[in-house]
């Protein structure tokens, strides 16, 4: 069991949240029990993970996509009621952490799809300070094929590639989790064969051609499940509590 506070204080420094200028509030966003013993970490703070973490008997809730992002209406009204009322009656906690949790070098999306696909760091993808994304190499040349087959059998789901028609095979690459499809252009710049991230906008298949570069959609949702689900095992030695990735599937 942990104090409340400790695994918030621990969290926001082992993820350097004071480096990010984010679009919503990094750390506790919603106070539940005084103690933790079990945390359910998730992708998305929706409705169905709040429910699956009140089932288990969960004290906090960890995800990437918290609420109270800079775009969204304040009133606590319909679905924002629907999910703060589940929270507040069960004293769960909800801890959030969105770029902190792209970006750390062990424990963030991108170093985790690194990991688990076996694509070698050179360096990073990304403008400012802190930088998301990264790129790097395979250890040998395959097909563009081959590598969407072996990303997709990683992933557990099917990706969109957008064949540049330049180059067949695969060496050097760069990636970034999420919604990063706009970075494609600063990754033709640093003269990679492909990028991938989650999602693709109409624009992204023009940009890859005419650029050179295959882009791989491999998943928003898909591309972010191993930060906040690692870190989730991290705080489990760290501090002696239970700890539950629940995957609540989303197609995009
Ligand atoms: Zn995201």
């Amino acid at each position: 069991m942990v104090a409340l506070i400790d695994l918030v204080q621990y969290s926001n420094e082992a993820l350097e949240v004071d480096k990010f200028q984010d679009y919503a509030p990094n750390g506790l966003q919603v106070e539940g029990a005084r103690d933790v013993e079990l945390l359910v970490t998730g992708v998305t703070a929706n409705l169905a993970l709040l429910e699956a973490a009140v089932e288990v008997g969960a004290q906090a809730v960890m995800v990437h996509h918290g609420y109270f992002w800079k775009s969204e209406a304040a009133p606590v009204v319909g679905m924002k009621r629907n999910r703060l009322k589940v929270l507040l009656e069960n004293n769960i906690s909800l801890l959030a952490y969105h770029l902190p949790l792209d970006a750390h070098n062990v424990w963030g999306n991108n170093a985790q799809l690194a990991y688990r696909n076996d694509w070698i760091i050179r360096g990073r993808l990304g403008a400012g300070k802190t930088p998301l994304g990264f790129y790097g190499e395979l250890s040998q040349s395959i097909g563009v094929l081959q590598f969407c087959q072996n990303v997709e059998r990683t992933l557990g789901r099917s990706v969109q590639l957008i064949d540049s028609g330049v180059h067949s095979e695969v060496k050097r690459l760069a990636w970034c989790s999420g919604a990063a499809q706009s970075y494609i252009e600063d990754a033709a710049s640093l003269g990679v064969d492909l990028f991938l991230s989650g999602e693709i906008s109409e624009q992204t298949v023009h940009i890859a051609k005419e650029m050179g570069i295959h882009y791989v959609a491999a998943g928003h949702h898909a591309t972010e499940r191993y930060g906040v689900s690692c870190f989730g095992e991290h705080l489990t030695e760290k501090f002696k509590i239970r700890h539950q990735f629940i995957d609540i599937d989303c197609p995009v």
